[in-house]
């Protein structure tokens, strides 16, 4: 249908009620692509209406540069989603009850991440929204829905989605940035390095709201001459800054003095960033976990023995579950579960840690002897991680010189600046020693992959099929359960946690059998929308998936509380 029949079939709606708006899917053309209408809201308090528009390449007109290669065609469509985003801001506007009228691209922070909302490719450029149908009451407003559809939705496509009408140069810089910053990361593992930050970075934010870059001074980073590097980028050439290399890395340093800003910076390195952000060039390995103690969250048969043994009332710890761990166990558990989902970098925070996992100093071992104690501490396990498992730590410890001969580096933050204090931290534990026994045994110990059970993990309720919801960036709501993601710091975008319950529900319709160990189901997942995308999960093109990592599917399927796993793993 052409795009004058929309405008009198709307004009015609005028005043109807508001149900009448479901005869409007379909495909509409007009001069310069085709809008679609996928799915139309209840009423004008209901999730908005799903549309989309199609524009053929030949009239959008990106050059094939721009988005030949995967890191490009991700930035690229990460920025024409912002141009989306502004545009749609500026000319969309309150037109009546509830949601009428707007018009709006899925959310985006500081990262470029693949989302589902813009498509490029030779043929099309595609771009998903909501646009909340207007309406007074529960009647139709016909003029402003004709206005909305037939002319602020080409004025978007005309400002923000062709070519001709955007800041090349600007575009290329987004595409290029993006495509370095993936060259650093995949450089890392052969040059043995696990991270990069790289000088000049900016990385304290604004607050802890606002994660735009400080403006009021920041202090650029810059790397001890000892640990410079350099990477020859296929765009902006020679960057250089500080190396982490693999193994376990000290982050020391006073209070205040810019320790844990640096391992946040690390923790989002996974991700890239956009141009003006200050961390386009911190780089961290793509399966770095970060660990944090998360008291209270529940653990289903995880053999948390390595670090933790003979509790009292002689619970198991190798196929431990609790609804309510300690701090200690539950940050034990964080560390074998994404050892179990593939983690190969740890980083954690004493800020963030629970004391008596971490350190077990001299004085405590006399008074507290082994036996009494569950714990192995971290301290002890740390470097048998690396050799037995090759996974590195980066570590940041202000309050404790017990790590120092485990660390095979030490960095000194000082008034926001690193230093390379790796000597002095081994001389100093050569004259003070500890006197600590290693408590840890000769290996890290076992690593034991579980098999969920497909029935415990169950999207219906009592009243529906399927109910699975988000909120914010910290929950989501499967079936009768809320899941608690709030400890998961590296989801940064709420069509993440979409995209993982949307992924949860279809790894049970396809993957989870009762047969199958978690580590292969997250392989089967992220191999399917590796090959065949985001859309392939869902029932219908929808546009606010955005992609996750595995380790942060297992987060949340680890906190599901109904889950079960099977007893064949549980010795
Ligand atoms: P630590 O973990 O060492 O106690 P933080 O990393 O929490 O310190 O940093 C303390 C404060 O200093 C934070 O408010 C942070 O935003 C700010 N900050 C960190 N790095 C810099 C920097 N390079 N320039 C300016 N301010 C910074
Ligand atoms: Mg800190």
């Amino acid at each position: 249908m052409s795009n004058k029949n929309l405008r009198s079939i709307l004009l015609n709606l005028d005043g109807a009620s508001y149900k009448s708006y479901k005869n409007i899917r379909g495909n509409y053309e007009f001069s310069n692509f085709t809008l679609i209408i996928d799915y139309v809201q209840g009423d004008p308090f209901a999730t908005p209406s799903k549309l989309r528009v199609k524009i053929p390449q030949s009239i959008a007109n990106f050059p094939q540069k721009l988005y030949q290669s995967s890191s490009r065609n991700i930035a690229l469509r990460d920025y024409l989603a912002r141009q989306f985003h502004q545009v749609s801001r500026r000319i969309s506007s309150h037109r009546g009850t509830g949601k009428s009228g707007l018009i709006e691209i899925s959310y985006m922070g500081q990262e470029v991440l693949e989302r589902t909302s813009i498509s490029v490719d030779y043929r099309y450029v595609e771009a998903r929204f909501r646009v909340g149908l207007p309406a007074r009451g529960r009647k139709v407003l016909g003029p402003q829905a004709a206005a909305m559809l037939c002319e602020d939705i080409p004025d978007i496509v005309d400002s923000a989605l062709l070519y001709d009408s955007l800041d090349g140069s600007e575009i290329l810089h987004h595409v290029e940035t993006a495509e370095d910053a993936d060259y650093i990361r995949e450089q890392l593992s052969a040059r043995n390095l696990v991270a990069f930050v790289a000088n000049k970075s900016i990385l304290p934010r604004r607050s802890g709201i606002d994660f735009r870059p400080l403006q009021n001074n920041p202090v650029p980073f810059v790397s001890p001459p000892d640990l410079e590097i350099d990477f020859n980028c296929p765009n902006c050439g020679i960057v250089k800054g500080m190396g982490i290399r693999e193994g376990v890395t000290l982050i020391v340093g006073g209070g205040y003095h810019g320790k844990s800003t640096l391992l946040q910076s690390l923790e989002l390195g996974v991700y890239n960033h956009i141009p003006g952000d200050g961390r386009e060039f911190v780089i961290t390995k793509p399966n770095a976990v970060k660990i944090r103690a998360e008291d209270g969250r529940s653990v289903v048969g995880v053999n948390i023995s390595p670090f933790i043994n003979h509790l009292p009332q002689e619970r198991s710890t190798s196929h431990f579950s609790t609804t309510n761990a300690s701090g200690s166990t539950s940050q034990a558990a964080n560390i074998i579960e994404a050892l179990e989902a593939g983690a190969q970098l740890l980083l954690v925070d004493e800020d963030t840690s629970a004391t008596n996992f971490t350190i077990r100093d001299r004085r405590m071992q006399a008074l507290i002897a082994k036996e009494k104690e569950p714990i192995t501490p971290f301290i002890d396990k740390v470097k048998q991680l690396y050799d037995d498992y090759h996974v590195s730590t980066i570590l940041v410890m202000g309050g404790s010189g017990d790590y120092f001969e485990v660390a095979d580096t030490v960095i000194a933050m000082e008034d926001y600046q690193p230093h390379h204090v790796t000597e002095q931290a081994h001389a100093i534990a050569l004259k003070y020693p500890t006197d600590r026994k290693a408590e840890g045994g000769n290996n890290f110990g076992t690593i034991t992959p579980r098999i969920p059970l497909g029935k415990s993990i169950d999207p219906s309720t009592d009243k529906r099929d399927s109910k699975v919801k988000t909120r914010d960036i910290n929950q989501i709501t499967f079936g009768r359960e809320d899941i608690d993601l709030t400890a998961i710091e590296q989801i940064v975008d709420r069509g993440q946690l979409i995209a993982i319950a949307s992924a949860m529900v279809y790894g049970k319709e396809n993957f989870i059998d009762s047969k199958t160990d978690l580590p292969t189901i997250l392989d089967l997942i992220m191999e399917q929308i590796a090959t065949k995308g985001l859309d392939s999960i869902v029932d219908f093109p929808q546009g606010d998936l955005v992609l996750f990592r595995r380790c942060e599917l297992a987060a949340a399927i680890n906190r599901l509380r109904s889950l079960k796993i099977t007893s064949k793993h549980s010795t």
